[in-house]
């Protein structure tokens, strides 16, 4: 296991800007818009890399605090494991000299969707099977948990929890010949007792969506981008994402955050 991060570190990673994305195929017509188009997405990495940015992983993301050269990064995030990661964005990221982390559902390679989606009904997509993890490991893209099932994992009893979160994480380091250091929260969802769990299941870090329990290394937040996301939008939600949901917050105490956010995935 990896040693925990400094103070000075931690800070460094919360610092961090950090992307979301799900799907990347041309599917226009999803109702919980899970998919980006791969123009898209060649798109927003371009401009990325015209800006002086460079897209990477959070494993090498937090080598990179680790050194302090953080700077100039952006963490890329893919949750689910579609087939189209594979297919799809792997090629674009190549293309870039871009790495990412894509969080993948252990127990059910080469499935497809099946779980609830905040929208029904919802595009049914296939998730890799075995082999494609293996590949996309091999092209240099980490393989992270998200779970052995799509999972609500705060309304689970703990001992599935606790063997939930386990058995992926030996499922996906026997697949990929390295200890799996990544966890994500299905539907971005979480409490203080799922954080703890992940912890103590020998991961070195949690990606949430807009929920936190802790504010550390554990429930990181991330910038969600879809297909609308132009090149405005990515710079704008890219920065001020964040500063927007709190504002809007103070100004609406009483009201739900965005429910796609929360719910869709
Ligand atoms: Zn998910």
């Amino acid at each position: 296991m990896s040693r925990n991060l400094s103070e000075r570190e931690r800070r460094a990673l919360l610092r961090s800007r950090l992307l979301m994305y799900h799907a990347i195929d041309d599917v226009c017509d999803d109702p919980n818009t899970l998919g980006t188009s791969p123009r898209r997405f060649r798109e927003q990495m371009g401009h990325l890399a015209s800006s002086g940015i460079r897209g990477v992983s959070m494993q090498e993301l937090l080598e990179a605090v680790r050194r302090g050269e953080e700077r100039g990064l952006v963490g890329l995030t893919f949750d689910d494991g579609y087939r189209d990661f594979r297919e799809r964005a792997v090629p674009i990221l190549k293309e870039f000299g871009f790495t990412a982390t894509v969080f993948v559902l252990a127990g059910m390679f080469g499935g497809s969707n099946s779980w609830k989606h905040h929208v029904s009904p919802h595009v049914e997509r296939r998730l890799m099977d075995r082999e494609d993890v293996v590949r996309v490991s091999e092209a240099g893209m980490e393989v992270g948990s998200h779970f052995m099932y799509h999972a609500v994992l705060p309304d689970l009893a703990l001992e599935e929890l606790r063997r939930g979160l386990r058995e992926s994480r030996e499922v996906l380091s026997e697949i990929v010949g390295s200890e799996v250091q990544g966890f994500c929260y299905p539907y971005g969802l979480l409490n203080h007792e799922v954080v703890r769990e992940v912890r103590e299941a020998g991961y070195s870090y949690g990606c949430s969506i807009v929920e936190r329990a802790d504010g550390d290394e554990f429930d990181l937040l991330r910038v969600p981008l879809w297909d609308g996301d132009n090149l405005a939008r990515l710079i704008i939600k890219r920065r001020f994402y964040f500063t927007y949901r709190r504002i809007k917050k103070l100004l609406r105490p009483g009201a739900p955050g965005d429910e796609r956010v929360r719910q869709g995935y």
